[in-house]
């Protein structure tokens, strides 16, 4: 019995070295495995998912952003030309130079986004933090108070405080860096457009008309960079939850 015992003892003993040997092995072969994946000090967390959190604002207390994506809709893009002025310049061409522009400028804060075709398929039920489309108005004169952009959100939205703040920050901020007035005429086209019936109630969106193409060219056509930070800051300023005065949409 004990000598039964003693050499089961001296087995034990035995196998000891060849499990720490075995144990060793793994952890190396763990710590090996896992290095590349997580290196020491970094966080496995992909730091962009959360680059856009905010800190909620007093009075935005429950506003949190959860997706950093935005979908910017270009004017007509896929679908038609737009307005078109006597020389050739197409609304369509300025709008999808417009919504390019915007993306690069987001992509350098590091927001994504995706440029849609006015009537992209994807608009259906679309998900993101928000929604922009970008339009230009008539190349026609009209008369010498057609200049300036116009900015509108759903008129039936059913998150009116987040859409308040959206127009409030584009409009806050286009004009600040465009330095174009806010033409005073949201028409039912914008209003109701079409787009704002189709994506998921919980994407907050807007239309932005950037300008006029007759009185409102030069800028629209030789500072392009200047229209889309315009957007860009008004996104920002929305994305950032920055502190703004918001009125009722119209
Ligand atoms: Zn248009």
């Amino acid at each position: 019995m004990s000598q039964t015992h003693s050499s089961q003892s001296s087995k034990l003993l035995f196998h000891v070295p060849i499990i720490l040997i075995v144990a060793g092995l793994l952890a190396t072969l763990f710590t090996a495995w896992t290095e590349p994946l997580i290196p020491i000090g970094q966080s496995v967390i992909n730091p962009e998912q959360f680059a856009y959190t905010v800190i909620p604002t007093s009075e935005n207390q429950n506003s949190t952003i959860l997706s950093p994506d935005v979908g910017i809709v270009a004017g007509h893009y896929g679908n038609d030309s737009g307005a078109v002025c006597p020389d050739g310049l197409r609304e369509v061409d300025v709008n999808l130079n417009n919504a390019s522009l915007v993306q690069k400028m987001l992509a350098e804060k590091g927001i994504k986004s995706e440029i849609l075709q006015e009537f992209d398929p994807k608009l259906s039920g679309y998900r993101a933090s928000l929604l922009i489309s970008i339009h230009a108005d008539s190349c026609a004169f009209i008369n010498e108070e057609a200049s300036g952009y116009k900015v509108s959100a759903a008129l039936s939205n059913p998150q009116p405080d987040k859409s308040a703040r959206l127009i409030a920050c584009i409009r806050s901020h286009y004009a600040s860096t465009t330095g174009l007035r806010l033409h005073n005429s949201v028409t039912n086209d914008m209003t109701n457009y079409h787009a704002f019936n189709e994506i998921h109630p919980e994407t907050v969106a807007a239309i932005i008309e950037v300008g006029f193409l007759n009185l409102d060219r030069v800028i629209l056509t030789q500072k392009p960079e200047v229209i889309a930070a315009g957007i860009t800051n008004g996104i920002l300023c929305y994305l950032n939850n920055e502190d703004i005065v918001t009125t009722p949409t119209p």
